[in-house]
């Protein structure tokens, strides 16, 4: 009132003494006399509570709306299979309103539901839930592949509380997801609580909310599966399971820009099997395969989560240490060479050699496989089973 003279629309909260709040809108001015001086202040107080909650409600409404309306779009822009199953899990609650919500998938192998993603629901609870096609009570909706709405599950026949332990609420949906008649998992649906405070139990059109998601999901998963299948066939070696050259190149190039943009440190490895060819001579080539395959899983489980393994071509393999410098690129070296030679279960002992290189700002992908290279041939020169590093 001092600074401007009046106060329009001006909103405070209050706490009432059980907790519930209450906002007040208050307008208020100065009141003149006849010669224009202060006599008082008219102050007008609205409770605006409802009117709050009911504006909350809209927006809230609309927030749904909105995430019902992009879902098929923002599915299916999405390429990690993480970031997919929790943007479903979390969505699907959203929209439901619910606290929890799983999606299940079958392992077609196994013939079981495992959680692939999960909202409102313990990590370590998630992991350990197997259930066989059958099982109560999700396994059952995936053997009858029919939508299940349990408005309250005390007074349902055949269902037993017992099977739902983490589980507050007695109402619940469970919809199977289905492509083309092809089982991939279920969705499942609990604890409702209502932000327009509605009861806490399942209708038809929650029902029919989530079948609707499950249909989206089922296109989703569908093509996220061909997707996924393409992409590793385009980017993985078939013998050895582990990147191509192609992969290489494209990984090395990323590598190679992060290391000039943060002026951090990368290495590369090219390695080479001493002997190879007279290990196929001896036990055949579905020997010399099998070693080659072994070689690749040794070198994964050796080295970080971070270096990047490739087969380059016969039986060489190239590997990218981002963030290793000569030194450390030398220990994590001296380690896989170790690693292979110390192997007791190929039909003979097998050794490696393996050559450095070190990026420098300015050199070529060609220039550093090239200096990886002469390392490598300095190994071979000096007997075979170790590391050198290029140096200039
Ligand atoms: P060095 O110690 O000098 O490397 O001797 P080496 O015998 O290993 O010689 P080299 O690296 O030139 O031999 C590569 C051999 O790898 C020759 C080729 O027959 C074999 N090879 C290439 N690709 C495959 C493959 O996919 N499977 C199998 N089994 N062998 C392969
Ligand atoms: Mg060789």
């Amino acid at each position: 009132m001092e600074k401007t003279g009046s106060v329009h629309d001006h909103e405070i909260r209050f706490q009432r003494k059980d907790g519930r709040e209450f906002s007040l809108s208050i307008n208020s001015s100065f009141v003149r006399n006849d010669s224009g001086v202060e006599s008082g202040v008219e102050c007008v107080v609205h409770d605006v509570t409802e009117k709050k909650s009911f504006e909350q409600a809209l927006r809230f409404e609309k927030e749904k709306l909105e995430l019902i309306l992009g879902f098929n779009e923002r599915i299916n822009a999405l390429r990690e299979f993480k970031e997919l199953v929790d943007f479903i899990v979390t969505s699907a609650a959203k929209i439901l309103e619910v606290h929890r919500c799983s999606l299940m998938l079958y392992d077609e192998e196994k013939k079981e539901l495992f959680i692939a993603g999960a909202k409102g629901i313990p990590d370590e609870v998630a992991k350990s839930v197997r259930l066989a096609v059958g099982d109560p009570i999700a396994g059952t909706v995936a053997e009858n592949r029919e939508p299940l709405l349990v408005k309250n599950i005390e007074y349902e026949k055949g269902l037993k509380r017992a099977n739902r332990p983490y589980y507050k609420s007695r109402s619940f949906m469970i919809v199977p997801i289905v492509f083309e008649d092809k089982l991939l998992g279920v969705i499942n649906a609990t604890d409702k609580d209502s932000m327009l405070g509605h009861e806490e139990v399942f209708n038809n059109v929650d029902l029919k909310i989530l079948t609707a998601i499950a249909r989206e999901v089922a296109v989703t998963l569908e093509n996220f599966k061909i997707y996924k299948d393409l992409s590793t066939l385009t980017i993985t070696d078939p013998l050895t399971n582990i990147y191509n050259y192609r992969q290489f190149a494209k990984s090395l190039e990323q590598e190679m820009k992060r290391a000039d943009r943060e002026k951090g440190d990368l290495c590369i490895f090219m390695m080479d099997i001493d002997k190879f060819k007279t290990y196929n001579d001896t036990f055949g080539h579905l020997e010399g395969d099998n070693l080659l395959r072994e070689i690749g899983g040794i070198m994964k489980s050796q080295l970080r989560a971070t270096d990047i393994v490739c087969r380059y071509a016969g039986d060489e393999f190239c590997i990218i240490l981002p963030g290793a410098d000569g030194h450390g690129a030398q220990m994590s070296a001296d380690k896989i060479v170790k690693a292979v030679r110390a192997v007791k279960t190929f039909k003979r002992s097998v050794t490696i050699s393996i050559g450095i290189a070190a990026y420098r700002p300015g050199m070529s992908q060609k220039d550093l496989i090239a200096c990886a290279d002469k390392a490598l041939y300095q190994t071979k020169q000096n007997g075979r089973n170790g590391f050198s590093i290029y140096e200039e």
